[in-house]
């Protein structure tokens, strides 16, 4: 599709005009660098906010988003387009279905991602949650599968609902940077992650706030408890994210469909196998049909 048939990223207007100047700086930044096209997915459990954020980064509700549950079974991909730079952003389902991966959804997301490169992952989650469970390892785990271990270097971790107040008086600051580490924990478990690799996969953490109710600053920018107005902040980091110099992934049928990316070790199965019979049931079978030959048959079978 040429960049003509798509639309202006109009809602950009939307925004209270510090945050236009900085996001305009930004996009010229990335064009700068000759990155004029942008693909950022975004995935996580479902009800995180992950349809919200597409509607906040693109500034008009393009998606459909649901305090239920019930997203459509499809990805969707929003693309605007603003002094010659465009922004695709791909929206999926939630990945975990009755405690499991949903397995369908997976495959979906990825047939929709054929032929498509992604720049910056977002991996959803939201800020106010005290628990980091086996879900979230199993949603990362589920990604690294995909797309292999490389996506995480072209990562953010967006955390919603991040004008929530923390219990018994903690700081906001130390809260969520409680909340970030913990995730980020088993994240890494989940995408198999070595400690002794680990400085290498600095996963950035963004906070967001999604709710028309946002606070506003004295220049009408939405900011979070501690003040940073989150939009530009957010901007910023998918803007270093992109320049980081790690490769984006781009999603080829050989991803799909070859072996599982961080599971190739599985292809030698069948050589296993194959050795196993050679070395192990051939000569169980021949010392058996030795034995056989050389059994005599014991008296009381003997026809008299
Ligand atoms: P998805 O299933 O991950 O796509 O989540 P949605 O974007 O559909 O959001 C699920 C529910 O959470 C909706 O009712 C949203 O209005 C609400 N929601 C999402 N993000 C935020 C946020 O940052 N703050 C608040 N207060 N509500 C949010
Ligand atoms: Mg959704």
């Amino acid at each position: 599709m040429g960049s003509q048939g798509i639309r202006e990223w109009a809602g950009i207007d939307t925004f209270a005009p510090a945050t236009q100047t900085k996001l305009l700086e930004l996009l010229g930044k990335l064009k700068q660098e000759n990155v004029n096209t942008l693909t950022i997915l975004v995935i996580g459990k479902g009800g995180v906010g992950k349809s919200s954020i597409v509607n906040s980064i693109i500034g008009e509700k393009v998606v459909s988003i649901s305090p239920f549950q019930s997203e459509g079974p499809r990805p969707v991909m929003v693309s605007r387009s603003r002094a010659g730079f465009t922004l695709n952003i791909i929206d999926t389902p939630g990945l975990i279905e009755g405690g499991y991966i949903n397995v369908i959804a997976l495959d979906i997301i990825k047939s929709f991602l054929l032929n498509k490169t992604i720049d910056v992952l977002l991996y959803v989650d939201r800020l106010d949650a005290y628990r980091v469970d086996n879900l979230d390892k199993l949603v990362s785990k589920a990604v690294t599968d995909s797309f292999g271990k490389g996506i995480w270097k072209k990562a953010i971790i967006a955390l919603t609902h991040g004008q929530f107040s923390p219990p018994d008086e903690l700081p906001y600051d130390e809260f969520s940077s409680i909340r970030s580490e913990g995730l980020l924990k088993v994240v890494k478990l989940g995408a198999r992650i070595k400690k002794d690799v680990s400085q290498d996969f600095t996963i950035p953490v963004a906070l967001v706030e999604n709710s028309a109710r946002c606070k506003k600053n004295e220049n009408d920018e939405k900011v979070l408890p501690n003040g940073t107005a989150w939009i530009p902040q957010f901007v910023q980091t998918i803007t270093e994210v992109a320049l980081n110099g790690s490769e984006s992934i781009r999603v080829d049928k050989k991803l799909i469909d070859g072996p599982n990316p961080n599971q190739r070790g599985k292809l030698w199965i069948p050589l296993i196998f194959l050795l196993q019979y050679i070395f192990i049931m051939k000569p169980i079978e021949a010392f058996i049909k030795r034995d056989i030959a050389n059994e005599s048959r014991p008296s009381w079978e003997i026809d008299e």
